[in-house]
């Protein structure tokens, strides 16, 4: 008998997401990870409307809201031309008492951990590296974990999940494709004393960068957390430095005046993160992939909070099964790839080809159409960031482009 049903690799939203729902669901479930929490993470510390929705779904809105926080229902999007609008966020699920928030990862991330750790069978390991696989037949049925000063030791479980993050020891280790041409790359600073921050949530759109993005996050400090991000590919092709990339793109029209005495507090950090691609390998004998490690993030804002709660939710459910039958080869699982990619492939894919429309031309010509009709406004935010899909109505590019030209 293996020692736990499940193991989980990391313990970021994923990985803690994946332990509630499975914990919940009465498996007996091992949570690791090879730092301990409270813990950073290079992030601009977004929570959309999607993620308060899962948080409410998870029975832990309170304790959301609860955490220092800068609530946030409206964005401002800036074109390369000047022209700029500012709509409301839509809430996802209107039971949910926020629209969005700015809430700094290591409270949220914590949040979630302390609530898996609360479950009875689910037991939790800090400081404690997956540094191995041990397979049986090709099939993965346990890890070796360093917790520290060398000490080794073997973990068996009936089934794996990788919840890892963006550069997955076990998807490396099962030999899953790396998929170099999905990624982005993001550079992230604080800055003190910007002028005119507000509780908005701010991208900006300047034509060096394009088909990248900067973001200017207020915080409950009186930092501003502000970032780049854009596809790798148009980063090499463009030959850009990102983070002198950024430093320039602050010298943009829309940001100049704001950062004229602006000081940044601390370094510029520099991440690679994979980013969806509905045809991803994301399980394989004995194990699954979530969040990062499946490489959920979504092309055009980066988000990824919000896809690795969903895979959390669905891995868990598929984990279940391949528990109670004990079947977790990985035809047994092939239910979890399906279910994902019917969640998240459509939303990825559009994520994916709304990129394109990230012309200066078609992008002031978006925000001037929000400008000008109101109803078009929230809307905004679906076609330049793709968040808050809205659904079938509007579930292919021509959709969005027929509904501005009405
Ligand atoms: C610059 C930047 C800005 C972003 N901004 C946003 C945003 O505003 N909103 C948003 O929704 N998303 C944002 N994202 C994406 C978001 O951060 C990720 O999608 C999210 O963190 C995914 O969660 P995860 O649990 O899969 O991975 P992670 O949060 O990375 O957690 C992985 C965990 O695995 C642990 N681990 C790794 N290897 C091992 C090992 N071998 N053994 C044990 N443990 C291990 C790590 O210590 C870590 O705790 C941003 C990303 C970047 C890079």
């Amino acid at each position: 008998m293996p020692d736990f049903d499940l193991i989980i690799i990391g313990a970021g939203p994923a990985g803690s997401a994946t332990a509630l729902h499975a914990g919940r669901n009465g498996l007996r479930v091992l949570l690791i990870d090879a730092r301990t929490f409270p813990r950073d993470k290079v992030c601009s510390d977004a929570l959309s409307a999607a993620v308060i929705a899962h948080v409410r779904e998870l029975g832990l809105e309170d304790r959301l809201l609860d955490l220092d926080h800068v609530p946030v229902s409206q964005i401002g999007f800036h074109a390369p031309d000047g022209s700029s609008v500012t709509v409301p966020v839509l809430k996802i699920d209107s039971a949910s008492r926020a629209a969005s928030m700015i809430c700094h990862r290591v409270l949220f991330d914590e949040m979630l951990f302390l609530a898996a750790k609360e479950l009875e069978n689910v037991t939790v390991r800090h400081w404690c590296r997956a540094v191995d696989v041990l397979t049986e037949g090709g099939r993965a049925c346990g890890i070796v974990v360093d917790s520290g000063a060398g000490r080794m030791e073997t973990l068996t479980a009936t089934l794996l999940i990788g919840a890892d993050g963006a550069n997955s020891f076990l998807s490396r280790r099962m030999g899953l494709p790396r998929y170099s041409e999905y990624r982005v790359i993001a550079a992230q600073a604080y800055y003190s004393q910007v002028i005119g921050l507000r509780s908005h949530i701010e991208i900006h759109f300047p034509e060096a960068v394009l088909p990248g993005y900067v973001w200017v996050h207020p915080t409950r400090s009186s930092l501003a957390n502000v970032g780049l991000a854009l596809p790798l590919r148009a980063c090499l092709d463009k030959r850009l430095h990102v983070k002198r990339a950024l430093e320039e793109a602050l010298e943009a029209p829309s940001l100049k005046e704001r950062f004229a005495f602006a000081q940044r507090y601390g370094g510029t950090k520099v991440r690679l993160l994979p980013v969806g691609n509905p045809l991803r390998e994301v399980h394989g004998e004995g194990f699954l992939l979530v969040g990062d490690a499946a490489g959920l993030a979504t092309p055009c804002s980066i988000e990824g909070v919000a896809n690795a709660l969903i895979s959390a939710h669905i891995a868990a459910e598929v984990a279940a099964e391949a528990c109670r039958t004990g079947e977790a080869g990985a035809d047994a699982l092939l239910s979890y790839p399906g279910r994902l990619w019917r969640a998240l492939g459509p939303g990825l894919e559009l994520s994916g080809r709304l990129l394109s429309l990230r012309t200066p031309k078609s992008i002031g010509s978006l925000i001037r159409s929000a400008a000008r009709r109101p109803h078009n406004a929230g809307w905004l935010s679906g076609v330049l960031i793709g968040s808050a899909l809205p659904s079938e109505e509007l579930n292919d590019l021509f959709s969005y482009l027929n509904f501005f030209r009405r």
